[in-house]
């Protein structure tokens, strides 16, 4: 019996705040039996050499990914997925290198706020956990943990880091129209995560008018209801439908390589729009 070919087209890896290696997240994608991955890092695409020759050697293929920040209007938190794109186009190049020093400062105002509540760790330590990757909260969230600020990488969200606490920094104040605009000017296609965490339908009408091509109706945090919802969205706002696990190895429970399963014609239509589409 042959299996039908699957796909998870959100992964996180060492290159931003996942905790396993690209060749690890490979090795893993293989043994849930997964045909096609896109690995979407926060903000990078640095990742792409290894994990472009990790999937040939575990005869998978990789699907380029990203996974850019976003403010909305109403101050939302947006993620929006980027697909099949030129890694090396200049807008998106350009785009990726100014988030990555808007990331740096960011994590240095954090530690400079988490100092003035008599939090004293160090900006340098948070860095190097990120090491070559995009460095982000998760990575302030593990050194907190460390060193016994708090039990868990969710306490340290919900005590120091989350929106409103005493270590948050606001994070890109870039428009998602923006971000959708980059991805578009690489040939990429521009898909909204998770949007059960917006929890604002509006918002994603308003998108779709700005040149939103994708929903992600399957993601480890949507029930079986919550699909169906933004399964009829997408089909109403004629949207290409596209899921993942959004695996982070360690720091998030309940989401394996491999725990969201799409069947590979939806990769199929996201390869189709870009031969019929004229971006
Ligand atoms: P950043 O991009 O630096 O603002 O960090 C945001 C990332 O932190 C998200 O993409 C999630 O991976 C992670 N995150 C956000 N909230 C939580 C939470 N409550 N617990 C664990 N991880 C979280
Ligand atoms: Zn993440
Ligand atoms: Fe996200
Ligand atoms: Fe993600």
């Amino acid at each position: 019996m042959t299996d039908e070919p699957t796909a998870d087209l959100h992964l996180h890896t060492t290159f931003s705040d996942g905790t396993e290696t690209p060749e690890r997240v490979l090795e893993m994608a293989r043994q849930a039996g997964v045909s096609a991955v896109a690995i979407t890092d926060h903000d990078t695409v640095d990742g792409m050499a290894r994990s472009s020759a990790a999937a040939a050697a575990c005869g998978i293929e990789l699907i380029p990914g990203i996974e850019m920040s976003s403010c909305s209007r109403h101050g939302i938190e947006v993620h929006v997925l980027g697909f099949l794109f030129d890694a090396t186009q200049p807008t998106l190049t350009r785009h990726v290198a100014e988030q990555q020093a808007r990331r740096i400062a960011r994590i240095h105002e954090t530690v400079k706020r988490l100092q003035r509540v008599g939090v004293t760790i160090q900006a340098e330590e948070v860095l190097q956990l990120a090491g070559e990757g995009t460095v982000g909260r998760p990575h302030v969230a593990r050194v907190l943990l460390k060193h016994g600020y708090v039990s868990s990488v969710s306490e340290a969200f919900s005590r120091y880091i989350g929106t409103n606490n005493p270590g948050f920094v606001p994070g890109s104040t870039l428009s998602p129209a923006h971000i959708i605009g980059v991805i578009r000017a690489a040939g990429g296609i521009p898909v909204l995560a998770h949007p059960i965490y917006l929890r604002c339908d509006p918002l994603i009408e308003e998108l779709a008018q700005e040149g939103l091509l994708g929903l992600e109706v399957y993601h480890a945090c949507h029930p079986p209801e919550t699909v169906r919802h933004y399964e009829q969205m997408a089909d109403r706002l004629k949207l290409l439908k596209t899921g993942g696990s959004d695996f982070h190895g360690d720091v998030k429970e309940g989401q394996p390589v491999g725990s969201v399963k799409l069947p590979y014609a939806l990769v199929e239509a996201l390869k189709q729009w870009k031969t019929t589409s004229v971006s």
